[in-house]
C-alpha cells in the first residue's frame, strides 16, 4: 500500500535498523523503544490490522510468530519477554499495518493496559 509507513519500510523508502528479512517478513527496531529491545515483527504483505487476517494467511502468521522467537532467542532475550500486538483504536493501534512488538531485556510488570 503506497500511504503505508510499514510498507515504505520494506520497500526501503523510509530507512529503519533492520533485525531480519526474507521473502514475507521484515523485522526492525522500532523508533521508540519501550525496552532495552525492542523490535518490530511485520509481513511484507500489507494487512491492516487482525481483522484482515483470513485462512490464506494462517501460514505467514505462523511464520511471524517463529521468526519473532528465533529473533528474540537471537538477541539474547533469555529471560522472556513480551509480545504485543496493539489492534485498533481501543487496542492503541497507531500504524495500521500489522505488527508483532517484542519487548524484553528489562522486567515487564504488568498490567497489560
Ligand atoms: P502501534 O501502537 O501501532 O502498535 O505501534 C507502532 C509502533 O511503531 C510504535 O511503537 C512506534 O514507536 C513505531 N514507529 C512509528 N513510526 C516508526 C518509524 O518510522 N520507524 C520505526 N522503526 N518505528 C516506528
Ligand atoms: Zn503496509
Amino acid at each position: 500500500m503506497s500511504d503505508c509507513l510499514f510498507c515504505k519500510i520494506v520497500a526501503g523508502d523510509i530507512p529503519a535498523d533492520k533485525v531480519y528479512e526474507d521473502d514475507d517478513v521484515f523485522a526492525f527496531r522500532d523508533i521508540s523503544p519501550q525496552a532495552p529491545t525492542h523490535f518490530l515483527v511485520i509481513p511484507k504483505k500489507h494487512l491492516s490490522d487482525l481483522s484482515a487476517v483470513n485462512e490464506d494467511h494462517e501460514k505467514l502468521i505462523g511464520k511471524l510468530v517463529r521468526i519473532g522467537a528465533e529473533l528474540a532467542a537471537q538477541e539474547g532475550l533469555d529471560g522472556g519477554y513480551r509480545v504485543i500486538f496493539n489492534n485498533g483504536p481501543d487496542g492503541g493501534q497507531i500504524v495500521y499495518h500489522i505488527h508483532m512488538h517484542i519487548l524484553g531485556g528489562r522486567q515487564l510488570r504488568g498490567p497489560l493496559g
